[in-house]
Formats: structure tokens, sequence, C-alpha cells
């Protein structure tokens, strides 16, 4: 059993497809993992890379904790099932079982003893010593699947493997197929183009498009918030309604216009808009699931719309109406009532499931959550009046900022403990875990994790960022800082400007990976405060000189901004402006691209 590790894949194939763009994915130890997506937007590619069929072009693969980007296909222990199954012929299916094993000679009364229990996990038993000729196509695929099995391998790999059998079969084998994992244990890789497929097999899907990851989750995740319009339309059968519109935001009260009537945001939908994406007025596709659309009222927050139906499907059990408003195309889901076909009539969306994009980059401007508010507040002094609460700012943000009306934005990992009062009005389970909806006097918040006994809180200071007349700055979590790789001897350095750092051993490998351009290429690293610390005396990381630029007292905490070349690195220390301070720089975890690009290299 493993995990796996792809960081930062990229695959260009000989003719310049760059089928494989910045694939990023942890895959746990024993997890079922669907690609989904189109033909053609590389799910096939990333598999075989995986195992090994297929070069990597830049990034980096780990099965376990093995590096194993140039390892031989058989050196992975991974095994890969094909839609074409790719039996043999003219062997009967005992030796196709068996063919792996033979070829890595192992003893022959062990390989009846796995054969027989793999042959009766798969219900093959009376099949053994029949040509793949003599069986259905489910049966072939079983096959194919004990091949896989009696090697054992870490990670098994199956690349559309139903693709060829009929509804029915299809249906069966995939609950063959979840069985089987839960019965094995391992990790599972799964490529389909059928959202279906994805959402019922999958605890974790990614959603592929023209080569790039449009959003990793869970199935509930990718239905509930898919992150673009693409995931949206995508997941979901029948397709979710999409209507061009604008975006008015009103004084706490935001509206989405179209052309068939205004559809006011709930309370929590317009805390939930993400601010730093939306404008008003700005051009939007909304988003609306058929199902959410309904013959009769269900919800407080339903509104009327007139649609003309023009096209019942009767699935018994419920209908798919199709019709048209203003219009504009609304299909919509509910129980039967043929009375609705070939008139015009009032059908209820609910308003609290829409899902809104922005019609220009197609992103979400509703996400899981807002990553950050802003709230007004009073500055008096030393004293911050805020959400209903106060609380003592140090002397350095007290001065940074005039006193009288400020704005301060919160970011959801900056609530702490205090004495703020609040009431926790919701807990919503994302992938990343638990948020809360806090609502406080004069305000509202996002915090990251279960705050539902909470009746107090405080903010974490160094993660606020307060303006008003000045501005106090947040402590940046992650920053990017340029460098050159350099040669002298048989030493390496990364030049930060006129600084420099001796580099060792384990970046020295990965930039080596790079090869000979790393000496002649500007880069920028991805470093997080906890990367920078000052130095110790035998320090084992690399160490640089800069100058402190900047100072920041909590009182309890104490950060710095040093300037490396033109930049600033910030890190944890207690320093005055114009120190000069030895940094040691961990390069262990720290991401690489070149200056231009995005494309992380490592
Ligand atoms: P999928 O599995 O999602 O259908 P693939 O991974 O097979 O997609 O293909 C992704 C893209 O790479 C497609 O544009 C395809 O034409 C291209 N491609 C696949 N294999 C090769 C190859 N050997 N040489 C050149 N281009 C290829």
């Amino acid at each position: 059993m493993a995990n796996l590790k792809l960081f930062h894949v990229n695959k260009i194939y000989d003719g310049g497809v760059h089928a494989v763009k910045d694939f990023c994915l942890d895959v746990n130890d024993g997890e079922f993992v669907v690609f989904v997506g189109p033909s053609g937007c590389g799910k096939s590619t990333v598999l075989r890379m995986i195992a090994g069929l297929e070069k990597i072009s830049t990034g980096d693969l780990f099965i376990g904790d093995r590096y194993v980007n140039s390892l031989p296909p058989k050196e992975r222990n991974v095994s890969m099932v094909f839609q074409s199954y790719a039996l043999f012929p003219n062997m009967s299916v005992y030796d196709n079982i068996s063919y792996g094993l033979r070829m890595h000679g192992v003893d022959k009364a062990i390989i009846k003893e796995k054969v027989e229990s793999v042959a009766e996990m798969l219900n093959l038993t009376d099949h053994l010593y029949k040509k793949p000729s003599a069986l259905s196509g489910g049966q072939r695929q079983r096959v194919a699947l004990g091949r896989s099995i009696v090697r054992e391998p870490d990670v098994f790999l199956l690349d559309e493997p139903l693709s060829n059998l009929d509804a029915k079969l299809r249906n069966r084998m995939r609950s063959e197929i979840m069985a089987l994992h839960d019965r094995l244990g391992s990790t599972f890789i799964y490529v389909t183009h059928d959202q279906v497929e994805a959402m019922t097999m999958g605890d974790k899907i990614v959603a592929m498009r023209d080569g790039e990851i449009m959003q990793t989750g869970s199935p509930s995740q990718l239905y509930r918030y898919p992150e673009n319009v693409f995931v949206a339309g995508f997941i979901g059968t029948p397709q979710m309604n999409f209507w061009r519109g604008t975006l008015s935001l009103g004084d706490g009260n935001a509206k989405a216009a179209c052309p068939f009537g205004e559809l006011p945001l709930t309370n929590e939908q317009c805390l939930r808009l993400d601010m730093s994406r939306v404008r008003e007025g700005m051009e939007i596709i909304i988003g609306l699931r058929p199902e959410d659309i309904t013959v009769s009222r269900r919800h407080d927050s339903d509104i009327e719309i007139d649609v003309d139906v023009s096209v019942m499907e009767d699935f018994c059990a419920y209908a798919i109406y199709h019709g048209t408003s203003a219009g504009l195309d609304v299909v919509a889901q509910d129980k039967v009532d043929a009375s609705l076909k070939g008139r015009t009539v009032k059908l209820y969306a609910d308003v609290s499931a829409l899902h809104l994009f922005d019609a220009e980059t197609e992103k979400t401007i509703l996400p899981i959550y807002a990553p950050s508010r802003t709230v007004a507040a009073v500055k008096q002094g030393s004293t911050l009046k805020i959400l209903g609460g106060e609380i003592e700012l140090p002397k350095w943000q007290s001065e940074a900022v005039a006193d009288g009306e400020v704005r301060v934005n919160i970011p959801a990992n900056a609530i702490g403990d205090g004495n703020i009062p609040v009431v926790c009005e919701s807990v919503t389970e994302t992938d990343e875990g638990p948020v809360s909806l806090l609502r406080c006097k004069g305000g509202a918040l996002y915090a990251n994790g279960d705050f539902s006994d909470k009746t107090r809180i405080g903010l974490v200071l160094p993660r606020l960022e307060i303006s008003g007349q000045g501005r106090a700055e947040a402590i940046p979590n992650a920053f990017v800082l340029p460098f050159t790789y350099e040669k002298q001897g048989d030493k390496h350095y990364c030049v930060f400007g006129n600084r420099r750092a001796e580099s060792y051993y384990d970046f020295n490998k990965k930039m080596y990976r790079l090869g000979k351009k790393a000496f002649k290429t500007e880069y920028k690293m991805h470093l997080t405060v906890n990367d920078v610390r000052r130095a110790r005396e035998d320090e084992c990381f690399p160490t640089v000189v800069g100058t402190v630029e900047k100072a920041f007292d909590y009182t309890n905490e104490r950060y710095c901004a040093v300037s490396l070349g033109n930049e600033l690195l910030y890190l944890r220390a207690d320093a005055s402006v114009g120190d000069e301070m030895t940094l040691a720089l961990n390069l262990d975890g720290v991401r690489v691209s070149e200056a231009g690009s995005d494309i992380i290299l490592f």
C-alpha cells in the first residue's frame, strides 16, 4: 500500500502538445481517486506517467517515500488495468492471471494458491481453463483485474476499465470494483469520462479540462461548491441551468438580475460573496440545478418564475421539464405532472441553491466561505472597538493608523480566544475541515474550525490588516524571493541580489534535475514564515545576511521583515530596524519556479 504525490507535473509530448499542466495532487494511502473530464483532457497521460509508461517532462512523482520519476515501470509496484483488457488470447484464464508471477519466477505452488484465491474473489473459479474468447466482456475485465491483483501492487491504476461493457454490466462491475477496493484496502486511481461513475465511486475526484485540474475534492464538495462553470456543468445530470445576468450589491442585500427577473441572494450568500472578486454591476453567470426548480413551492427562499414548458420527460418516479422563460432555457426536475406540458406555468426557483460565477473568468464568486471579511471598527489610542468587543493593539499597530474609523481585514484563520461575544450561526463541513459562520454585533465572520460551542472569540493580531488614515499590514504567511543559482569550485550558491547563501546537497540535487539551464535562468523561490529563522551558532541550513527593514512587536510574539536583494522576507524574530541579521533558510520544502512563470518546477 502507498500514498502518491504528484508535484507540479507537466507533460509536453514531442510535437509540442502540452497535455498535462502543473498537475499537483496528494493521494492518500488506500484512497479511491477518480480522474474525470472530457476525452483528450490528459487523464490517461497522468495515469501513464504514474505507471512509468510515459516520461514526466517536468515535476516530481513520489510513490510512498520513493522518488520514482526515473524508475522503470516494473520497479514502481503499480499495476495498470486497461479499457481493452489486453489479455493474451491464446492463453487460458489461469495463464493470463499468473503471467506476471511466472515472469518473476515465483514458485509454481505459490502461483497456484494465489491464482485460485484471486479467481474465487472474482468469481472466475469455473472459468480458469477457458480462453478469453469464451468469456463475456465482464468476465474478461475481471480476468484483467485478477492479473493486477495477484501481483499485490501498492497502487492500482484503472484506465476506463468499464467503457467496453453495456450499461447493466457496467453498473455491476462498478460495485464489484468498489467492493474489491474495500477488501484490498489498496490505493486506486481510476480514470473515466463518465461523471456518474466518478461521483459514485470516488473518495476524491479530480476534475480535469485541457490538461489542467479544474477542481479536486470529495464528490459532495464538487457538487455543492463547484469552483468554476466547467465543474458546475460537468457534474450533475441533468446539467445545471446557466443564465447570464448582472450582480447588484445593494447594501447587504445583493441581487442577481437576469432576463426573467431578479433573484435576491440570501443573507448567507451575501456574506459568502467573495468581495475581492465582485464589483457592482458585474456580468455574471447564474447557475441553478434542475432539482432546485420545482413545480410547487418548497422553501421560504423560493421565487416564482413563469416558464413555457415545451417538453416533459417522464421517468415515472420524477419528471424533467424543459421550457423557456424570457427567452432563456429552463430545465426543472420534480414530481410528474403531465398537465404542465405545453402551458405557461409558475415554477419555483430556490435561490438559496444559486451558484454565481464571474462571466469573464468563469470562477465562482460564492466560494465555500469567503476567505476573509473586512469589517468597520473604531480605533482610540491602543484600543480597537470591533464587532461589539475591544482588543488592545500593540504600539506599532496603534501608531501606524490614526485614531477614528478604520477597516479591519480578518481572514478565517485569524479567529482565536478573546472576549468578543459571538453566536455561531452555522458550521459547514468542507474537505478542508469545518468552517463556522459567526455572527457578532456589527458583522459576521468566517472561522476555520467548529465554533458551535463558542460564545466569545478573539482576533489573532499578526493576521489582521488595519487601514484608515495609515495602514498596519498583516504578516504575510508566504512570499516569493527571486534568485539565481551559481557554482564556484565545488560549492553551490543561491544568489539574492548582492547576497548569497551556500546551498546544500538536497537542494542541489533538485536544481541539478533542471539540467544545465539551472545556472543560466532566473528563478524565484516560494517561502513561508516557517522556512526562515535567525541563524543559530551551529546552523545546519544555508545562511545569508540581510538588513532588518521593519519590526513588528506584538508583545507576546515578534516578527520582522528583512531585505535580501530587493525583496523582503518575513520571519519570527526580535530585532531592531537597521540591524544586520544572519538568516537561516530551510530549503527542504521550498518550491521553485522560473522568474517569469507560475509553473512550479519542484
Ligand atoms: P484523455 O485520457 O483525457 O482522453 P489523453 O491523456 O489520452 O487524454 O490525451 C491528452 C492530450 O495529449 C490529447 O490532446 C492527446 O491528443 C495528446 N496525446 C496523447 N498521447 C499523445 C502522444 N503519444 N503524442 C502526442 N500527443 C498525445
